[in-house]
């Protein structure tokens, strides 16, 4: 048992935390007292460690041995298949595993991760990312989710490598509908989709929609077949870009359906601002599903990485801090209320959509913690320290100091 006296949770209370082994044993002001070994959190901001509920772990670090391309989805997705054609189970793993050792020094110790699932790198990204997944248990615990990122009906064969990969170990059936060629098509798909899960039992997580095209509406098709088969509270959906170019009235209603069928909606800010709008000129569209009306109705909403320098996006660095940052300035969230928001969809709204249930600071969660040098969350939003401590299951996991130091003239 040992205990972090004086930390600041993020609604501002100064408490002290009790963990006992993998848990959180007393949370509240003095309830330190008595345990031996006690830290002083010295006012510190205690926050619960992120969760990333949308990564694509195979396809991290492989920007530089890719061909330039038009900057497009379709773009990079076509720019990839050569590397994929030469993926090893070696090379997806180690790159994987750099990225997970990076998300938990940054603060991260759950992640969920797409993993390519088609006829080009058949099973090896789930094998490779299984592995790393395996090799990184100590430090995080990460998911796969099995992604037809070729398409089903497109590509002849990935259905079946689908029930592969579930049989393989991967935990959730992935999806993505707006690529097959035709509406028909489309339908099919996601119907596809929801027998293998309702098969073996399984959550979906599909990426819907990627696309400004307002006439482009699978996440109807989605939340329509989770209605009608009863799988509420058990779809997440990616994306959803083009629900943003849909009319109003339109919009709304199949936000409403989401509502009723339970759907968390991933919305991945950071590579939709590059990939959409692409064909735009004068006033560029955000390419950011409708974050506000999703929050207003009361849908769950989160922040994903979604790509770590790979062929969508030249960016991100594992850090969930960023991500919130960056969705900030993308979704218009700026005063006190946007801000907390911001902390939810990077926390407690991927740990929904993933159905934790141990989740947060309070008493009997597990204790997956961290520590950040900053008096409150708005600040650590606006700073972006490094974590100077994270625990996963209450073991110390990663710890970062930064020395910094100004030389006056005088
Ligand atoms: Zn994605």
């Amino acid at each position: 048992m040992w205990a972090l006296r004086d930390v600041r949770l993020p609604s501002g209370e100064v408490v002290d935390v009790v963990v006992d082994g993998e848990r959180i044993a007393h949370l509240g002001p003095g309830a330190a007292r008595g345990v031996a070994e006690a830290e002083d959190g010295a006012g510190k901001l205690l926050l619960p460690a992120f969760v990333d509920g949308h990564v694509h772990l195979d396809k991290v670090l492989i920007r530089d041995e890719l061909r330039e391309h038009d900057g497009t989805l379709a773009g990079a997705i076509e720019a990839i298949h050569e590397r994929k054609r030469r993926y090893t189970v070696d090379d997806v793993s180690t790159r994987a595993r750099s990225v997970i050792e990076a998300s938990v020094l940054l603060g991260t110790t759950r992640l969920r991760s797409h993993v390519d699932v088609d006829t080009i790198g058949g099973l090896t990204p789930l094998e490779g990312v299984l592995a790393a997944a395996a090799e990184c248990a100590d430090i995080a615990e990460v998911r796969t989710i099995a992604f037809p990122q070729e398409g089903l009906l497109r590509d002849p064969g990935s259905y079946q490598l689908m029930e592969a990969a579930i049989e393989a170990g991967a935990d959730v059936v992935g999806g993505m509908p707006h690529w097959e060629v035709d509406e028909a098509a489309q339908r099919a798909h996601v119907r596809l989709c929801f027998d293998l899960a309702e098969r073996f039992d399984r959550d979906l997580d599909m990426h819907v929609d990627e696309t400004d095209d307002g006439g482009v509406r699978t996440l109807e098709m989605v939340a329509d077949e989770a209605l009608r088969r009863s799988y509420l509270g058990r779809v997440v959906a990616g994306h959803v870009c083009s629900l943003a170019a849909a009319p109003h009235d339109y919009a709304e209603r199949v936000i409403d359906k989401c509502l009723r069928a339970g759907i968390s909606i991933a919305a991945n800010p950071l590579t939709n601002l590059v990939l959409q709008g692409r064909q735009d000129r004068g006033l560029v569209r955000r390419g950011v599903t409708r974050v506000g009306e999703l929050r207003a109705a009361g849908v769950n909403v989160l922040f994903g990485q979604d790509c770590v320098k790979d062929g969508f996006y030249p960016f991100g660095r594992g850090s969930m801090l960023e991500v919130a940052l960056i969705s900030a300035h993308a979704t218009h969230l700026t005063s006190h209320s946007d801000l907390a928001f911001a902390l939810k969809a990077v926390t407690e709204a991927p740990a929904r959509a993933w159905r934790l249930t141990d989740y947060g600071l309070s008493v009997g969660a597990r204790a997956d913690l961290q520590l950040l040098p900053a008096p409150t969350w708005e600040e650590a939003l606006r700073l972006q320290p490094l974590p100077e401590k994270v625990w996963f299951k209450g073991r110390l996991v990663a710890q970062n100091s930064v020395r910094s130091k100004l030389h006056r003239a005088n």
